[in-house]
């Protein structure tokens, strides 16, 4: 029977414009990025630099982010812990409450995708709208970004202005990308004017100065930081890095992954709530430090290097998997490599653990992470855990494995195994259908690979011998 992973799977193959489009948008991506890094040596070094920043701070996780709650009260930013997705909902909603809040606007953050803030807040007549363009874009079209960084990727121009068209009444010249920003922005600058609370992410937060970065190329961010009256930012504990010496390494290596920027268009570093005496900026500022199965993370060694992830997206950009299906495919809030390693770990094998399913194990998504993390290695050890926590043992992925693995055990059993094929090899069963529903199975060659390397070596011999 086929999963409901599967039946999107199929989907998203058969939607033409949908692989037209990611084909396009990766392309662009992966060559920008290549461009970005074209010093290989370079690269490599500012990886290693990353890696360790990373590592250094997973290993530190309850010293850093005791430090970063003193310094952010110390700063005048209120902190509040949420063990899970709930509770992060219920204090954000509460803050909220407390402001009579109607209205919200939100920077992009997919901590708040994964805590499934906007229901949450819709539920309780909040009003809650999205500021970046690309989820401005995919939540008119009641639909979850597709992607890490560029949530709407998976659209063309031309669909974004039938979409405006359609929602908004508003029509463009088709294609003119400067005519749908232009919209966009109206619509949004009237909403950052009058809305209540600003909700954003959080892309590094320093312990030492309790201080909150936000990385954007829009504006959205700091005019959801700083327009309105309150500000909430929400961020995975794991996002907690030492000092401000560290930011600029992994502040370059973010970029240039994530888009093949050399910097991007603002880098918001965010202290405190408007001080005495200044013009604007937020009276309140809230930080939300979200668990949700991160400390758990953390604790497990083979597992750990999760959250050294700095939510880059190259491996998706890279994951041949990712490119062909596009992010909604995997009906999950981190979709791509990430995403198979993310979702399993916070959501249980249960509920995600198919995902791990959708990986063929080529490296690239490990070799594009700017932080180097072993996606590979991540994503083995989960389908072991997986299979493991798996009430049936003997399910048949286990069974064929057993049988190849007695087979390359025993010489003399491998022996006959390929024999056996090779007798059977002209048979035409059509098998394994999954593969064969969409490729053609490859004709069996007409002698066995033994028998033509037996055949070749007799021959050589006999040329010698004349
Ligand atoms: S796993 Fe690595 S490549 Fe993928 S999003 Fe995270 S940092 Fe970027």
């Amino acid at each position: 029977m086929k999963t409901k992973f599967s039946k999107r799977i199929e989907l998203a193959l058969a939607d033409s414009q949908l692989r037209m489009n990611f084909r396009g948008a990766m392309d662009f991506l992966r060559n920008k990025r290549q461009l970005a890094f074209n010093d290989v040596e370079e690269w490599q070094a500012l990886r290693k630099k990353g890696a360790a920043i990373r590592q250094d701070a997973i290993q530190r996780l309850p010293e850093l982010l005791t430090q970063l709650e003193h310094q952010c009260q110390q700063n005048g930013i209120q902190v509040h812990w949420a063990e899970d997705g709930n509770e992060a909902n219920k204090i954000i909603l509460n803050i909220a409450q407390q402001h009579n809040a109607k209205q919200v606007i939100k920077g992009k953050s997919m901590a708040t995708e994964e805590i499934e803030l906007n229901d949450f807040l819709e539920k309780h007549e909040i009003d809650c709208i999205e500021s970046d363009m690309g989820e401005y874009i995919v939540q008119l079209d009641n639909e979850k970004p597709s992607h890490i960084i560029m949530p709407a990727i998976h659209k063309n121009t031309a669909q974004i202005t039938d979409l405006f068209e359609k929602k908004l009444g508003i029509s463009t010249p088709s294609g003119d990308v400067d005519a749908l920003i232009g919209v966009g922005r109206r619509i949004l600058r009237e909403r950052f004017e009058h809305a209540d609370i600003g909700i954003s992410g959080v892309n590094f937060a320093i312990a030492d100065t309790g201080t909150l970065c936000l990385v954007e190329n829009e504006g959205n961010g700091r005019l959801s930081t700083t327009a309105p009256p309150v500000h909430i930012a929400l961020m995975g504990i794991e996002k907690v890095i030492p000092n401000i010496q560290v930011l600029p390494t992994l502040q370059r290596l973010l970029t240039r992954s994530a888009t093949g920027q050399h910097i991007t268009s603002y880098l918001n570093l965010i202290s405190s709530p408007r001080k005495k005496g200044e013009l604007d900026g937020p009276k309140e500022v809230h930080l939300v430090l979200l668990d949700n199965g991160r400390a758990n993370i953390s604790q497990d060694e083979k597992l750990q290097s999760t959250l050294a992830c700095i939510r880059c997206g190259a491996c998706m950009n890279h994951c041949p998997v990712y490119t062909r299906i596009g992010g909604h495919a995997y009906g999950s809030t981190y979709p791509g490599p990430i995403g198979q390693v993310v979702m399993p770990q916070i959501k249980g094998f249960k509920q995600e653990g198919e995902l791990l399913d959708a990986c063929s194990l080529n490296g690239a998504c490990g070799e594009a992470c700017p932080v180097e993390i072993d996606l590979p290695e991540l994503i083995r050890t989960l389908r072991h855990r997986k299979q493991e926590s798996s009430s049936t043992c003997w399910s048949k992925e286990v069974f064929i494995w057993f049988v190849w693995t007695k087979i390359h055990l025993h010489p003399w059993l491998y022996r006959q195994a390929t024999l056996l094929m090779a007798v059977f090899r002209t048979l035409n069963l059509n098998y394994p259908k999954g593969w064969t529903r969409t490729r053609t199975m490859p004709k069996a060659a007409k002698m066995s690979l033994h028998r033509q390397v037996r055949e070749r070596s007799k021959t050589k011999k006999k040329k010698e011998n004349e």
